[in-house]
This record gives C-alpha cells, structure tokens and sequence, in this order.
C-alpha cells in the first residue's frame, strides 16, 4: 500500500491553516515560490483596485483582531492610524516573541517571511505609512536572517521601496534587532528601543496610533496579525468572518509542547475545544499519564484544569474560564507537575523580566516570588518572614498580594504577572493547601517541605 500523506496524520487533519498555509512547503528565501503560492496578490489587488479605506473595511468586516494577546480589533487600530493627523506615519511588526513556551511568530517568519511583509505593506498602504520596522528578537538568528533577505529581495522586484508595483505609494522596511529583554514586547517599550533607548513602558495615553516612534503616529501589530491580512484582502473579510466563533474571527497558532504525545506548532479554527487541540491534534498526554491543565497565554496567562477543558479557544471564553488566549503558547501538564511550583516558575520569569520602574511589579512579583519558593523549598530555609505564619493566613496573604500586584502595576507585564498564581489557587487549591499545611507535593516534584 501506499504510504500515508503527512495532510492525512491527526495532528495535521483538524487544522486549517491560513498563517502557516507555507510553513514547510515552500523555500522560504524564495520569491518566485512565494508568489508561486499566490503571494502578493492581496497586494497587487488593494494597489490597483482598492482605496486605502476599503482595504480598512475589509480587515474590519474580517473581525481579525490582535494576534498578539490582546485581541483590539485590527480594522479599528488601522482606522485610528489612518485618522491620526501627521504627514509621516509608522508600522511597526512586533516580533519580540519571549514567552516560554512560544514559537509561533519564530516559525512564520523562518517559514514565510514575504507574508509578513506583505501583510504589513497592505497595513502601511492603509495607513498611509511610509516606513516600517520589524522589532524582532537576537535570539532568533535564522528569522532575522531570512527577514533580511525577504526584505532585500522585495526591494529588487518592486514590492517595497519607491512606487511599489507602479501604484505611487512608497513604503520601505528595516528590521530592529532586540537584545532579548521580554518588556520590550509591550509596545511603548518596544517604541523606546527602536529609538534607541532602554526599553521601557511609559503611561498611556498618548496611545501610539497619536504618538508612537519619534513621536509619529504608529501602528503595532504582531506577526500573525499581519501574517492574515494578504488572504483576507484577496479572499475577502467574510471569508474569513465565516471562520471562527461570533466574537473571535478566523484561525490562531499554537506552539503545544508539554507533555503531549505530538508536540508542536498547529493552527485551528477559533471555537475549536481546548480538549480537542490536546487530545486529537496533541495525541493525548504522553506516556499514558494523566493530564492535570494546561498554561495558556505563557507567564501572562493561566491554567485550564480538567474541568475546563472544553472551553473554545475564543478570546471571551478563555478569559471567563480564568486564562487568556496569550499570543499561542499552550503547555500541557500531567500529574507529575507540580502546580505550585509551575506558578513559581512563571513568576520568577517575570521577577526577572521586569523592568523595575515601579514598586508593586518590582516589590511585589519578588515578594510572590518569595512565598512560592519558600512554599516549594526552591531557595534557602528560614529567608521568608511568614515562616511563623498559619498557613491559611499566607495562602490569604498570596492572594493578596497578587491581586494588588494586578491592579497596581504600570504596563501589563505586572498587570499579568500575577495570573499563573491565581489561576492555580482558584484551581488546585489542595495542592498550595498540601505544600503549606501539610508540607507535602502531591505531584512528588517538591522535596524536603517540612519547614515551612
Ligand atoms: Fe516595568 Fe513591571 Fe512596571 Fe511594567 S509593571 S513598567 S515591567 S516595573
């Protein structure tokens, strides 16, 4: 008999992909397989058929919103662009992907770079943007270096640069390289570092769409939000709205890595289950173990436990069910995770990650951190204060603590910090319940949690 078709394994069958519809079929530092695949015909059509506002309508009528977590609108940002007065306006791809656990733009862009491109052309021709700039992150040297390429290679053949296709409009790229510092995802961060200086949030307003780099109007995307656009300018925002839940439109990517039987980068239609991604697409958890949650939404996000697993990955029901969709980065749990300390975990990436410029994210994370690690055993005996504490008094404290974290921190890496540890007290309550009072880890992670 014939041997299978890789479209016919499980883990391909369920997906649809529109972002990824190239990832691993074509040479990514190809032009002519790239246009081969249909590539820059959502261009050409919105320079020779198309004004700047009904490229906007489409992308709204699309109800593509924000790739990147937050899930604004597209068409909306791109309209608040478009209205901001100022004779040079930016577009900026945020593609400082630092979460662990996350893969998803890394993969595009090393598998697909002219999408990118183009996506953020049709977002500048929109906008009315004449420079744009990739932020895009050291650490991933074979992105950077294909990005480079797309970018010199669509200069040679009239897709950027001066009089794109002959149309008049004039739109050229460059790419920022970042050092690695997870804040300056955020975007006014990200605005400070391609200016040149240290990557730090600042108060909003002015929004970027009023005041972004060098005081321009600026529009931010992510990677995968542009990387949607050239279909749905060729294909339609209906098309696309035709896809998807009443409130999330289209596909998203997932990097699913844990502990699954098939690990890897996939792209479902929103409204697909939790469960289903994990079970149909993952293989079930590996090793015939059981499964515990799944973080989402990295150290910004939460667990889902058991119970929720049937939520849709749609931006609402995620967030009602305690989450959040994150930029894509979903790992899985089995029973041996311990959950108190896959929250520590998360926290001290972001004690490390942040920026320090205000107390309660500063302060705050770090105490947090403290607690969990005292809680789990991770740093020496007898540094944490609450050592004479009743138990349920320091787990009330944590909550506290985390939930003041939340409410007072300046840029939405504090804001979020706090999540993996409030999502894994409203869940497993037991677990932090056996580490504090009982001084014991169910999963048998933690050792030698007598003292507490
Ligand atoms: Fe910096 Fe944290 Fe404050 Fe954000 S919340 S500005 S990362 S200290």
């Amino acid at each position: 008999g014939r041997l299978p078709l890789l479209s016919e394994h499980p883990m391909m069958r369920h997906q649809t992909r529109i972002v990824l519809q190239n990832c691993g079929l074509i040479d990514p530092e190809s032009l002519e397989e790239y246009l081969g695949r249909g590539g820059y015909r959502g261009l050409r059509r919105a320079l020779l058929e198309l004004t700047p506002e009904q490229v906007i309508e489409e992308v709204t009528v699309s109800g593509l919103r924000g790739r990147g977590g937050a899930g604004f609108p597209t068409g909306r940002k791109w309209a608040l662009a478009r209205r901001s007065p100022g004779e040079e306006k930016y577009m900026v791809c945020n593609a400082d992907e630092g979460d662990p656990g996350a893969f998803m733009d890394r993969s595009v862009l090393e598998g697909d770079p002219f999408r990118v491109l183009e996506g953020m052309t049709l977002g500048a021709y929109a906008v009315g943007a004449s420079r744009g700039f990739v932020y895009v992150r050291a650490e991933y040297p074979l992105a950077v270096r294909r990005l480079e390429k797309a970018v010199a290679l669509a200069r040679e053949h009239g897709y950027l640069g001066e009089d794109i296709l002959g149309s008049g409009f004039s739109f050229d790229i460059e790419l920022k390289i970042g050092a690695g510092a997870f804040v300056c995802g955020e975007e006014t961060a990200l605005i400070a570092s391609i200016e040149g200086r240290r990557g730090m949030p600042r108060p909003r307003p002015p929004y970027p769409a009023e005041q972004g780099v060098f005081g321009r109007p600026t529009n931010i995307n992510n990677v995968e939000t542009y990387a949607n656009v050239p279909d749905i300018v060729v294909r339609g925002g209906r098309w696309f709205a035709s896809i998807g839940t009443e409130t999330s439109k289209g596909t998203k990517v997932f990097a699913v890595s844990g502990k699954v039987s098939w690990p890897g980068l996939i792209e479902v239609p929103m409204g697909m289950p939790v469960r289903r991604i994990i079970e149909e697409i993952g293989g079930g958890v590996a090793d015939g173990r059981r499964f515990k949650a799944v973080q989402m939404g990295g150290p910004s996000g939460g667990c889902l436990p058991q119970e929720q697993l049937d939520t849709p990955v749609d931006y609402e029901s995620l967030v009602e069910a305690g989450v959040i969709m994150g930029s894509g980065g979903m790992v899985v749990m089995d029973e041996t995770n311990c959950m108190v300390d896959v929250a520590r975990f998360f926290l001290n990436f972001c004690r490390e990650e942040s920026c320090g410029q205000c107390t309660p994210c500063r302060v705050g994370v770090d105490r947090l951190c403290g607690m969990l690690e005292q809680m789990t055993r991770r740093h020496a005996p007898g540094t944490a204060s609450e050592a004479e504490e009743d138990g349920e008094a320091v787990l009330r404290k944590v909550e506290a603590l985390a939930r003041s974290v939340r409410e007072a921190s300046l840029c939405g890496l504090g804001q979020t910090a706090p999540n993996p540890v409030l999502s894994t007290l409203r869940y497993f309550p037991d677990e932090y319940r056996a580490h504090v009072l009982e001084h014991r880890c169910p999963a048998g992670q933690c050792t030698d949690l007598l003292a507490y």
